[in-house]
């Protein structure tokens, strides 16, 4: 037995990683026992990154090594290898697309140790840094398909995916059953299926790749459940075939511990994206992130709150979760009982005199607390997290 890894072989022509790894399980020899697919997210910010950035790999067991070596080297000469180049389609124009460098790898009864998965979804890994595989082909791709193999499953979720038929691929509109989306949606497991503000399906990528839709789940049984029901409703297109994998999607696993800090200025940027200067760096609240956004905004100086998020580069967290614990109290002039208007200073060192009555006072300045629009953690919208965010509702427990 062993663990077989792949990444990159996302292509225009070709599509996507999880299909190719689809056709190359449908071709193994007989003899070979293959456990359930893994689907891994990896660095967001990965130089050169594919479209998902995600890896795939699969535990398979097998009495004939040799055997499934040979039908490994082959299938990587006549499918993969040649992809070796290309460019893939893009979700987003604005991004720079880099030439598709599949990678495969062999781990013949060992695995490589889980820190080489936290290394790869949390910071850019290098090529060198690979541990060596019992056997390996091709170039970058190597990096996440042995992430892939390197992750142990630890409070994982499902993604059941379906693939188009040959003649739709190539083609950017879908159709899948928005009135069975909605049962799918509702169930308690499923996650991330249609966007609650909009009532927009989450479950289908844009572009051209076979990938009719993935509907993910917090278990494989609901994950198996809503994507056969939604793949077999009249109104869905055809497809051929389905596999459930087990997947880091929500997992956090990209996150390290939440970091507290004191609000020193709060700068908006173009579009409402906001940059907190912090005594910790520069925090980044984007236009998408919705009450992240919203939260940053109201910040001022001397607020302390706690975040979490990405630093892809040195000293600039992108947040993902933001959190107010204690906001500095509006430091006002008194009001005038009598008369209900502010009071003014009389100068430095002195106290405040009613502009109206000529009453005055000894104090300064009282204290007004301020009111956070929001008190626990939030998190952008649904359609603005990155595959690897948690659900914060998962989390109520500790909030
Ligand atoms: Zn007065």
């Amino acid at each position: 037995m062993g663990w077989l890894g792949l990444d990159d072989t996302d292509s225009l022509e070709q599509g996507c990683t999880t299909y190719t790894f689809h056709q190359l399980l449908e071709g193994l020899p007989s003899s070979v026992q293959v456990q359930t697919p893994r689907l891994v997210r990896l660095w967001p910010f990965a130089q050169q990154r594919t479209r998902g950035n995600a890896a795939v790999a699969v535990e398979l067991i097998t009495e004939d090594e040799p055997q499934l070596l040979e039908y490994l080297e082959n299938f990587w000469n006549q499918n993969i290898s040649e992809m070796s180049g290309q460019i893939s389609e893009s979700e987003h124009d604005d991004r720079i697309q880099y030439p598709s460098d599949p990678g495969m790898v062999w781990f013949s009864s060992h695995r490589p140790d889980e820190s080489f998965y936290f290394d790869s979804v949390r910071r850019e890994v290098d090529l060198n840094d690979v541990p060596p595989a019992s056997r390996s082909w091709g170039g970058l791709g190597r990096i996440g398909a042995t992430a892939a193999v390197s992750w142990r499953e630890k409070s994982p979720t499902w993604e059941a995916i379906v693939w188009r038929t040959r003649e739709r691929h190539g083609q950017n509109e879908r159709r899948v059953c928005d009135s069975t989306l909605k049962q799918v949606d509702a169930l308690s497991s499923t996650f991330l299926s249609r966007d609650p503000r909009r009532g927009t399906s989450l479950i289908a990528p844009r572009g051209p790749c076979p990938v009719l839709f993935g509907v993910r789940a917090r278990d494989a049984d609901t994950a198996k459940f809503a994507g056969s029901a939604l793949r077999d409703a009249d109104e869905t297109e055809d497809s051929i075939a389905m596999r459930v994998f087990v997947t880091n999607q929500a997992t956090d696993d990209h996150l390290g511990e939440p970091i507290q800090t004191t609000v020193l200025s709060t700068t908006v940027l173009g579009r409402g994206s906001t940059c907190i200067t912090t005594e910790h760096g520069s925090w980044m609240a984007f236009e998408e992130s919705g009450s992240v956004k919203l939260l940053a905004q109201w910040l001022e100086a001397g607020d302390v709150i706690l975040g979490n998020g990405l630093f892809p580069e040195p000293g600039v967290l992108h947040l993902e979760k933001l959190r107010i614990l204690t906001a500095v109290p509006v430091q006002e002039r008194p009001k005038c009982l009598d008369c209900n208007v502010r009071m003014k200073s009389m100068g430095s060192g002195q106290g405040c005199r009613c502009p109206k009555c000529r009453v005055r006072t000894d104090k300064k300045w009282v204290e007004q607390p301020r009111i956070p629009p929001y008190t626990s953690w939030v998190q952008p919208p649904e359609d603005a997290r990155r595959h690897l965010a948690k659900p914060l509702e998962w989390d109520n427990v500790n909030n």
